[in-house]
């Protein structure tokens, strides 16, 4: 068989392919290789008998080839048997190249490896690989690293070794503080990790757990702390306008409410007065389960704004929830003579220009819209505060176009986050180091809790018999859509379809319909006729997901509820609950459920406290995909385990102010070992 055109001897120097292949993995510097760590090992370090061969096992055996064929069944396939004194093993080759059959002639010792399993004529490795007999073994325990196309393991491996000698791995721990958390050293853990002696626990290695995982694991959050504290140093740096704490027009909204501020609600808004007072930029969280009453602690902090002189811009991810936002505003403090002025994407051109002259002028003081209010073209006079509803859901560069956004002035504006998805503890240390929080743990009063069911799709009929019958009683509902991750238009073909069908069997009932692709107008005012008690029934896509508030509304029905995320769910089930009325979630599923929907739909089912959800929700995607981080690209710790690593993460937090304060070159060299890539994100 003819040698394939093209492939020459292959080259040992580091081609461009093989450098780009590095880049894929992030890796460009020695620092960058020397951390990147095995995800398994494979033990060459001894031959194991035939006899001792296992299925699913790992294994070198070494021994003498005493029969060797080619077959065509019906490509062309290798096979030939190894004989050591204790048995005989297959190996199969199922690709045969040119010189191949050559190395495993009859007659011939060979070393071979790979996973043995059980085939049809005994045990066999398929695709062995084949060595000298005559070589020393290794030492230590082979390294498998996480690798990408066209990488080979041997690559990555010398260029891993090759970094090991070139790369400074000085200790950037002082010997106080390995002492004090009983810290193994940093280069004698890097090299174990690299290439352990067969003696030490697979297992323990396997799960992080070995000392040496334990100081590499704390090396990285301890880098990623530094990194939280910096960000916070360079905050404390900057200068904002004081907002004075004391402003009638506080109290005034105050004593116009209809009701009195939760003590959560209480709490949260004297933080942000004293915070807003302050001659440096306020970064704080608001965090509180959808219905805890944001909103409210949102219009006071622009009240005490406003009152002070500067202006303030209001912003929501979608236009519904920014609407929404303006309306509440509105509400409250228009009859206290502020009028919010609106921006949002897809105005008419004259009002757009309108709004972005008052804005620059300073003659709109409240600003309220969509992220179009970050914009490069808008500018304000003196914007002494920003305000984002459901940070998380805004972009990485939306997040980092906000913090640059400033003001004639040069001052830097108060920023002030809400986010209803409740973020665990560790997470938002983890993430959100550089922010205050605020947590609104309490809902306001009159609430019921919302009784959530699961229905096979199959009973589809019921519901639509419970539904017909609430909205006799006066209820509202929604009926949100499958989300079709494939397509957007094949979602919005499902909330078309099931709202023809909801229209067919349910004549007598007002259904609306709501997607978004309808133009804004027709929205805003299905919205609006819903909120007025004009339909019984909103179908819609997710697009009501986050923050509409509706407190009529008291069904919430979702269908193909197998296909949303746990948080996704929490936040539509959200929706109903913000009435004195009790309410019901219904969740339609379509058998039969994967396992992981089934976890999904057990865990709306058993609790509605979100921050347990948003527990499960971790534990189940990760911390990337719940704080929408995915897109970044960077993982932003990728050996320690936020879920069962906590309590190193209380340690470095605290390491993090000691070596501030009293190591500041060591902690300097830390950061830039670790946080080359990754530091961009964490200051948004
Ligand atoms: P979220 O935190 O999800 O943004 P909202 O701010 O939309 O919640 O508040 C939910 C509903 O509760 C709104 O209708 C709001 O007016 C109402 N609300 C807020 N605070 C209180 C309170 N202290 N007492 C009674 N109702 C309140
Ligand atoms: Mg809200």
């Amino acid at each position: 068989m003819a040698a394939k055109a093209g492939t020459g001897p292959k080259t040992r120097t580091r081609t461009t392919t093989e450098r780009r292949a590095f880049e894929r993995l992030g890796l460009y510097t020695a620092a960058d290789f020397v951390v990147h760590l095995p995800l398994r090992y494979e033990d060459e370090t001894h031959v194991t008998p035939v006899a001792q061969a296992l299925p699913g096992q790992w294994g070198l055996f070494e021994g003498e080839i005493t029969d060797s064929q080619s077959h065509y069944q019906p490509r062309r396939e290798l096979q030939a048997t190894l004989q050591d004194p204790t048995g005989r093993l297959n190996l199969r080759w199922l690709h045969v190249y040119s010189g191949q059959q050559a190395r495993v002639s009859a007659g011939r010792r060979v070393r071979a490896r790979g996973e043995v399993r059980a085939g049809y004529r005994g045990l066999e490795i398929i695709h062995p690989l084949l060595t000298e007999p005559d070589g020393a073994l290794p030492d230590t325990l082979t390294p498998i690293y996480p690798t990408t196309q066209g990488l080979p393991q041997a690559s990555l491996r010398r260029a891993i070794s090759h970094a090991l000698n070139e790369a400074d791995l000085s200790d950037t721990l002082p010997p106080a503080i390995r002492t004090h958390y009983d810290l193994a050293e940093f280069a004698p853990s890097l090299r174990l990790l690299h290439h352990p002696t067969p003696d030490i626990s697979l297992e323990l290695l396997a799960r992080h757990e070995h000392p040496a995982w334990r100081r590499i694991k704390f090396d990285e959050i301890l880098a990623q702390q530094l990194a939280l504290a910096q960000a916070r140093a360079v905050r404390r740096a900057q200068r904002a306008w004081p907002l004075a704490a004391d402003s009638p027009l506080v109290n005034r909204l105050m004593d116009s409410l209809p009701f009195s501020p939760t003590n959560a609600q209480q709490r949260a808004v004297g933080q942000i007065r004293a915070d807003l007072a302050q001659p440096h930029p306020m970064h704080r969280l608001l965090q509180g389960d959808v219905g805890s009453g944001k909103t409210l602690v949102a219009a006071l902090a622009v009240a005490q704004a406003l009152a002070a002189g500067v202006q303030v811009a209001v912003m929501a991810p979608t236009e519904i929830l920014a609407e929404q936002l303006w309306r509440k505003l509105s509400e409250w403090l228009e009859p206290l003579g502020e009028t919010p002025v609106w921006l949002a994407g897809n105005m008419a051109a004259g009002a757009r220009r309108e709004a972005l002259k008052a804005i620059a002028t300073g003659q709109a003081r409240l600003a309220v819209g969509t992220q179009a209010l970050i914009q490069d073209k808008v500018v304000f006079d003196r914007l002494g505060l920003v305000i984002s509803d459901e940070q998380h859901r805004f972009g990485v560069n939306q997040r980092l176009a906000l913090n640059r956004k400033g003001d004639q002035s040069g001052l830097h504006p108060h920023q002030l986050s809400m986010s209803a998805t409740p973020i665990p503890r560790t997470l938002a240390m983890a993430f959100f180091a550089d922010m205050d929080v605020s947590v609104l743990d309490e809902m306001p009063p009159g609430r019921s809790p919302v009784q959530t069911r699961l229905f096979d799709d199959r009973r589809r009929e019921d519901v639509l018999t419970h539904v017909a019958r609430a909205v006799r009683d006066g209820e509202q509902a929604y009926w949100v859509c499958p989300l079709v991750e494939e397509s957007e238009a094949l979602q919005l073909q499902t909330a078309v379809d099931t709202w023809e069908h909801l229209c067919q069997s349910l004549p007598d009932l007002r259904i609306g319909l709501m997607h978004g692709r309808l133009p804004h107008q027709e929205k805003s005012s299905t919205m609006q006729a819903f909120r007025a008690g004009q339909l019984d029934v909103l179908v819609s896509t997710t697009v009501v997901e986050v923050g509409v508030d509706v407190p009529n509304a008291s069904l919430m029905i979702i269908e193909h509820a197998e296909r949303f995320g746990l948080a996704q769910l929490h936040q539509l089930r959200g929706r109903v609950g913000r009435g004195p009325r009790p309410s019901i979630c219904v969740l339609l599923y379509q058998s039969p459920l994967s396992a992981i929907a089934r976890e999904r739909l057990r865990a709306m089912f058993e609790t509605s406290d979100g921050f347990e959800i948003a527990r499960r929700d971790l534990a189940q995607r990760g911390p990337g995909e719940l704080l929408g981080l995915r897109q970044s690209g960077q993982a932003l710790l990728r050996f320690a385990d936020l879920n069962t690593d906590g309590g190193l993460l209380d340690q470095a937090r605290e390491a993090a102010v000691w070596m501030t304060r009293d190591y500041p070159d060591q902690a300097q060299a830390h950061q830039k070992r670790w946080m080359a890539g990754a530091a961009q994100y964490l200051r948004i």
